[in-house]
Parts: structure tokens; sequence; C-alpha cells
């Protein structure tokens, strides 16, 4: 098939996805309840004559493509399921039907990208050996891709190579970015309780002070990043909860909980900074006779990109859409699960620019706002760059 050709067929295809990806935004659901999306995507392969199979990780699909002749690497492609636990305001006519549930992040988009390069690749088969799509689910939080993993993935659907993409509203459409190395940060969660006696505000000294206490820890805590943290490494550490206290202006609370997140690329800085954290908390509540507790939940883990995983990419999409579509991307603190799949595989991620138009667009606005839409104009792009990819890795 000539290139032309090639785009025309994508390009009729993505317009059907773009239906598809607007039913599944009225239809959201979060964390492992992606029944939703999951039947959605069953029922498509189905009626494509794809292999697949469903209830992985709970509600999470794989499907394989076999090409002209089916012995030859296989490469897999990753799309996220879930939506998120916020209201949507962005006034579609394909709105969330589920009050508080909402695709903010535009993984319907990830979804119905990945379906039509299914259809693409099923009706023109111009690559050999396997081409894996995985649908995962909860990947905002939920460790879907780890969950996958550890259901067998790697040995019930084997691959040898893995790429993802995510729509990237803070770039424009056609452009394309990544990096080598570590492109997005580890994501952890952090929970901390802090006990003592209460008492008469007026009367400090039989009492503990939970506030106190917990006001030198949210200032101790920033040492880790800005004292003990290597500066050329990165780390982050927002406490994003403060909560002590019953109203009453008189009264010294028995509790604080204090929670927040921590982001790190490399893992000797993950592993420092939680044990540093354990450690200042243990001595801080010890320092004002508190009792005390610490939770830390490992997320995700980072984005590192493979060397050649990258070349790949990079290759992709110059060829399709010429040198100056490509721009490198300076690693950013979110978080995204995919990386849990890189440990495993080489292959890389990438960020796919979706923003167009005017300011006040719902393609411009950031991922997790609730105006925010994912762009159906990106969904043939980044169809053909994943085609691209395959056919290219999967040469006949
Ligand atoms: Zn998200
Ligand atoms: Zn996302």
């Amino acid at each position: 098939m000539t290139q032309p050709d090639r785009r025309a067929l994508i390009r009729s295809i993505a317009e059907e996805a773009k239906l598809w990806r607007r039913e599944l935004h009225q239809n959201p659901q979060t964390m492992y309840e992606e029944t939703f999306a999951g039947s959605f995507i069953a029922r498509r392969l189905s009626e494509w004559g794809i292999e697949h199979e469903g209830g992985i990780a709970q509600t999470g699909v794989v499907a394989t493509i076999e090409g002209s002749s089916s012995d030859g690497p296989v490469v897999a492609f990753r799309a996220d399921m879930d939506a998120l636990d916020m209201p949507e305001e962005t006034g579609a006519a394909w709105q969330s039907r589920t009050p508080g549930k909402m695709h903010g992040c535009g993984h319907d988009g990830h979804m119905a990208t990945v379906l039509a390069l299914g259809k693409y690749l099923q009706q023109t088969k111009a690559f050999r050996g396997k081409v894996r799509l995985i649908f995962q689910p909860a990947e905002e939080g939920g460790r879907g891709a780890v969950r996958m993993l550890e259901e067998g993935l790697l040995t019930r659907f084997p691959f040898d190579e893995i790429y993802g993409f995510h729509n990237w509203p803070y770039g424009p459409l056609g452009e394309f970015s990544l990096c080598s190395g570590y492109m997005m940060a580890a994501t952890d969660f952090f929970e901390v309780h802090l006990t003592g006696r209460g008492g008469h505000a007026a009367l400090p000294s039989v009492c503990d002070d939970v506030i106190l206490a917990g006001s030198h820890l949210v200032s101790a805590l920033q040492a880790l990043v800005s004292r003990e943290t290597d500066p050329l490494d990165a780390a982050v550490l927002s406490v994003t909860n403060f909560q002590a206290g019953s109203g009453a202006c008189n009264v010294l609370p028995e509790k604080a909980m204090l929670s927040g997140t921590v982001r790190t690329f490399a893992p000797a800085v993950r592993e420092r900074t939680e044990r540093r954290m354990r450690e200042m908390i243990a001595h801080t509540a010890a320092m004002f006779n508190l009792q005390h507790s610490f939770v830390y939940n490992r997320i995700t883990d980072a984005v590192f990109n493979h060397e050649d995983g990258v070349k790949t990419c990079s290759a992709s999409v110059t060829r399709l859409f010429g040198a100056e579509s490509l721009k490198p991307q300076r690693p950013v603190t979110g978080g995204e699960d995919f990386g849990s799949f890189l440990e495993q595989r080489p292959g890389a991620f990438i960020f796919a620019g979706q923003g167009a138009g005017e300011k006040d667009s719902p393609t411009r606005q950031g991922l997790h706002t609730p105006r925010y839409d994912f762009n159906d104009d990106l969904i043939p792009l980044a169809v053909e760059y994943f085609a691209e990819i395959a056919e290219t890795r999967l040469a006949a």
C-alpha cells in the first residue's frame, strides 16, 4: 500500500473512531470498574475477527493480531481505560452521563486510537510476527499495569517491545515529544497520623500539641528535597492535606493527619526519601511526645524510555510528519503507570500534542480539569504513528 493510500484508509477508520471515542467519553468508569469500555472493546474486536481475551486485571483486554506470517517478533501497544472521579463541565454533546465521573485525562481517546489501530492492522496485515493491543484498567493511581503483569501478562501474551502515548494538551496538534531515560516520575502517596493528649488551649503545659508538631513536620520534610537530594537529581514532596482541630479556638486537638505525594526519578532517590521521611516523622513525633503512624504507598514507577525505543519512535514521527514535528521533551514530575511495562520490556512512551485553535478550546485545557476534552483530530495521527512502528519493527 502506498503512503497516501495508507493515510486515506487510516483517516476513514479514524472517522469511525471519533464516534467510539465519544461513546466511551459518555460512559466513564474508574479503577477496575471499566466494564462499559471492556465490553465495548471486546465487541468491536469480535466484529473484526480479532482474537482477544477480557477480564485481565478485572476489566482489561488483550488482543492479538497475526501478521502475514505469524513467526517473528511481537510488538505491543497499550491504551489505558479509566476515567476520573471529577465533575465534567465541557457542555459537549457527548458529555459524561454519570455525574461525578469524567474522562478528564483522555483515556477515551487512547482506547479509540488503539482500537482503530487494530482495525487497520487486521485489514492490512502488512507485517510479520504479531501485534498485541493491551487495554489496561486503573491507570489513575490503581496500579493497573502492575496488576496485569501480576496476572501473567508477559507469559500469557508475551511481547518483545511495547509502546504507548499520552495526549498532551500542552503542545499543538501534530507535535510529538519524548526523551531517552526518565521522562515521567515515580508517584508515591503518604499519610501521617500524630496523636497526643489534647486539652484546654490555655493550658498547653498539661497537653501535647499535634498542630505544632505537624507544622514542624511540614517544614522539616522540605529539607529532604532542598538539603538531602542532589540538586542535579529531582524530587518533589508536597503535603496536600493537614487536618486537625474541631473548629473551636480554645481546644488543642488529640489528633492530626497529614498526607501528600512524593515524586522522584532515580530509584535510589525514591528509597532514600521514603527512609528519611520515616526517620524524620518518628523523631519529630518523639520530640513532641506524640505517638505516630506512617504509611507510604508506591503508586506508579517512573517512566524510563529505552534508547532504541526512542530511536524507533523518533524515526516514525520524522518519516510520517517531518522532523519539525518531533520535539525533545523535558522530564515531567507527573506519573504514569506505563513505566511498569517499560521495566519489563524495552520500548518508549511519547506525548502527542493535541491543543489547537481557540485558547479556551476544551482540547487546550489541562489534563484533569473539568473543561478538558480529548481532541478527536489526534486519532488519525496517533494511529498512523503506531502503525508505522508496527510495520517497521515487524517489516514483512
Ligand atoms: Zn490522568
Ligand atoms: Zn492519563
